[in-house]
């Protein structure tokens, strides 16, 4: 071994050192970090909701959770079940209390989980399926969920689907006329009494009537009569009509008799932001608790996760639509009485959510108001109310009549009228729409070529 071998090995004998030490100080970090990660592993996310559809052989169940979830499934059989263990979760909702029985699922149910920090659900199901469990992210209306799809390899054949195409849509614009509450839930009492219940029935009866005397429009109340219909269940009706209009009659209370004036809602995509919105959520949704405990699960909001994408689209434009009606009810509304806002405000509101139909409520006025309370109780001022509502949707759908309606017809054939600007001819004119000088004299009795500067000529077809 010569001086530098020897210089070598010392250097290996200083490389071998180095490389203890840093494993030791990986091993002391990883020691330290320790309890970092089990801290970690005990965050846990929660479900907090579960829904259950069945469509065609196949199942659907949404779990909704606070945070993304981990989970692994696995299926089992003799009986047939599918297990699937949330990591690091908890269940915020007891299962029993949902009605979760289906043509494959006999029951869900907790069983012990594998760690203290985990849960477990087992599906007991009524035979061999085709399981698939995925998560869903967040999007702008919906949290984190996990979707279970069971599918039935051999489903009971359906009856005969039809192959023909979907019947032209009703020649009618319909409308679907909501007169708040009802029933069991008065909504708001007015100082003297009155009931708002009954004002928002009887102007949804005027208006019911203004609209089914026009040709071309017809109405259909979620409610004849006093009694109770969950806020939920009121979309409904407008989606079962395929409805081209929601409007939701309303006249509720503040907290303090001051606030006076109409106003007019659309849905919003988030909570509401202003205090009376917050007010308004909540005195529907304690409506919706007086309904029956069966409507904790819609079944219309899994139907509406179906269509998730579509949903958010129609969603828009139906927001869109809804501002529009709005903007045009509060223009014809402040004609009869003053308006507490001069825009159309927005809320998260269940009888606003149907998926397809521009959907508006209208807060008539304040019934906790004295004076409103008094101008509510005069009939000749309920019809105003309801003749100015029904101005405004005749308005609207003058302009936007949906496809095929008669109002759409309507609108094609109406003739097009052209006013003569400065250094217009006939032939100008007739070229420019495509007819003939001929048609164009004809339709409109002239004798001679000439047009005068601002003369309005009917266009023929
Ligand atoms: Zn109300």
């Amino acid at each position: 071994m010569n001086a530098n071998g020897v210089a070598n090995l010392q250097t290996k004998t200083h490389l071998v050192f180095i490389k203890r030490c840093l494993s030791l100080l990986l091993v002391f970090i990883m020691v330290l970090s320790t309890p970092f990660v089990s801290k970690q592993a005990l965050a846990q996310n929660q479900v907090d909701n579960i829904r259950v559809t069945h469509q065609r052989g196949t199942t659907r169940v949404v779990l909704d959770v606070k945070d993304e979830a981990k989970f692994s499934y696995f299926s089992l059989s003799n009986p047939q079940r599918l297990v699937v263990d949330f990591t690091g979760t908890k269940d915020g909702i007891d299962f029993d209390r949902y009605d979760l029985k289906g043509p494959l699922v006999k029951r869900i149910r907790h069983s012990t989980p594998k760690s203290a920090n985990d849960m477990r659900l087992v599906f007991d199901l009524n035979k061999k399926v085709e399981a698939r469990v995925f998560s869903l992210q967040a999007t702008q209306d919906f949290g984190h969920r996990v979707v279970v799809d069971l599918k039935d390899p051999n489903p009971v054949p359906e009856q005969v689907l039809s192959t023909v195409a979907a019947p032209q849509r009703d020649q009618d614009i319909v409308i679907v006329i909501d007169a708040g509450h009802g029933g069991a839930d008065p909504g708001s009492i007015g100082p003297k009494g009155t009931y708002e219940k009954n004002i928002t029935l009887s102007i949804s009866k005027m208006l019911e009537a203004l609209i089914n005397n026009e040709s071309g429009l017809r109405a259909v109340m979620t409610r004849s009569g006093d009694y109770y219909i969950s806020p939920n269940d009121r979309p409904d009706v407008a989606i079962r009509e395929n409805a081209d209009l929601l409007v939701s009659i309303h006249a509720d209370a503040f907290t303090t008799p001051q606030p006076r004036g109409g106003s007019v809602w659309v849905l919003s995509k988030g909570r509401a932001d202003s205090e009376l919105g917050r007010l308004l959520e909540q005195t529907e949704r304690s409506s919706e608790l007086i309904g029956s405990a069966a409507n904790v699960i819609e079944d219309r909001d899994t139907e509406r996760y179906f269509a998730e994408t579509i949903f958010n689209m129609s969603m828009d434009l139906s927001r869109a639509s809804s501002y529009d009606i709005s903007n045009k009810v509060i223009s014809e509304m402040k004609k009869v009485t003053r308006m507490h806002k001069k825009a159309p405000q927005s809320a998260s509101l269940a009888v606003l959510t149907a998926p397809e139909t521009p959907s508006i409520l209208v807060e008539v006025g304040f019934i906790s108001n004295p004076q409103e309370e008094k101008n509510l109780n005069w009939r000749e001022y309920r019809q105003r109310l309801a003749n100015s509502m029904f101005t405004s949707i005749k308005r609207y759908f003058k302009v936007n009549p949906p496809e095929g309606t008669l109002w759409a017809k309507r609108l094609a054939s109406e003739p097009i009228k052209h006013k003569v600007a400065r250094g217009e001819s006939l032939s100008v004119i007739a070229q420019r729409y495509s007819v003939s000088v001929k048609d164009l004299k004809e339709a409109n009795n002239l004798r001679s070529d000439m047009v005068r500067i601002g003369q309005v000529l009917l266009i023929p077809n």
